[in-house]
């Protein structure tokens, strides 16, 4: 099955997550789950052997991008999907708060510099999608200021995705109850303590806010060159699968092929 048609957001369309379940698993049920792990195993380790070849080429680089709620899986995604990744080659990037040197440069300074090296994978944990997030719901700065990020962005990305940067984004999208949930199992297990923050609760009140500010990004900044996609991630062991089998179609769209050596082998002496 396709899961990157299935979960497209196709650029210029409506968007609208009360239509998109975070409970569909693609018709597999509670009794396949040993089954997609089984899978979402193939999956990770095919997408080794694309990092491979992706690091031999040295021509491109790949850029994911993971935006979500809070507990909607970002630490999860990347324990559990990116961990088959080679680490040299591979960079995680967390956009926390702005610092002073980052808010006195323009909202992307921090962000381009933390974009892959040709033949590396790059994956934000949270991005400059924060600021028409956080920023917007928070009203951090004027409206007319977060408005125009939309287009900043696509142009951004855009001159990215000229210059060889492959971009996946991934929205991974819980419902309230299940983050409500997922709060309250860490407020029960002692060593899940240090993931709460007093402010996780507090930004529930704006969930509704955080929803259309969401549908948004997405329906603005899904295009061709740098797509998004909505993960239903209510069950983490669905997401993994979705993910991991985006990446993997993704990156054999490429069509990657090992560079033939400058030089003519079969002269090479071997002494
Ligand atoms: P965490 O990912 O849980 O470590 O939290 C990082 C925090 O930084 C989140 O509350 C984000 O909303 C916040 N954050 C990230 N980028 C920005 C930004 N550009 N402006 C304001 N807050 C941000
Ligand atoms: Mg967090």
């Amino acid at each position: 099955m396709n899961l990157s048609k299935r979960f497209l957001v196709k650029p210029g369309k409506k968007v609208r997550l009360k239509d998109r379940d975070p409970e569909d698993s693609a018709g597999y049920g509670k009794k396949d789950r040993a089954k997609v792990e089984k899978l979402t195993e193939q999956n990770i380790r095919r997408l080794d052997e694309l990092q491979y070849l992706l690091y031999a080429e040295n021509r491109r680089s790949l850029l994911i991008v993971l935006q979500a709620m809070d507990a909607a899986g970002k630490d999860g995604t990347i324990r559990h999907v990116i961990r088959g990744l080679n680490p040299q080659g591979c960079t995680v990037t967390s956009f926390k708060k702005p610092s002073d040197e980052e808010l006195d440069h323009d909202f992307l300074w921090r962000i381009h510099k933390a974009v892959p090296n040709k033949g590396d994978i790059g994956i934000f944990n949270r991005s400059h999608y924060e600021d028409v997030l956080v920023v917007r719901v928070h009203e951090l700065v004027p409206k007319d200021v977060w408005a125009a990020r939309y287009e900043q962005i696509n142009r951004f990305e855009e001159l990215l995705a000229e210059n060889n940067v492959v971009i996946v984004k991934f929205f991974l999208h819980i419902s309230k109850d299940e983050q409500l949930e997922r709060f309250q199992d860490r407020l029960k297990d002692k060593d899940k303590h240090w993931k709460i923050s007093p402010s996780d609760f507090g930004e529930r009140k704006y969930w509704k806010e955080y929803q259309r500010a969401y549908e948004d990004a997405l329906e603005k900044c899904s295009t061709k060159h740098a797509p998004w996609y909505v993960i239903p991630s209510n069950r983490k062991w669905f997401r993994n699968l979705a993910v991991s089998q985006i990446l993997v179609e993704t990156l054999e769209s490429l069509q990657m092929s090992f560079p033939k050596p400058a030089f003519d082998i079969s002269k090479i002496k071997v002494e």
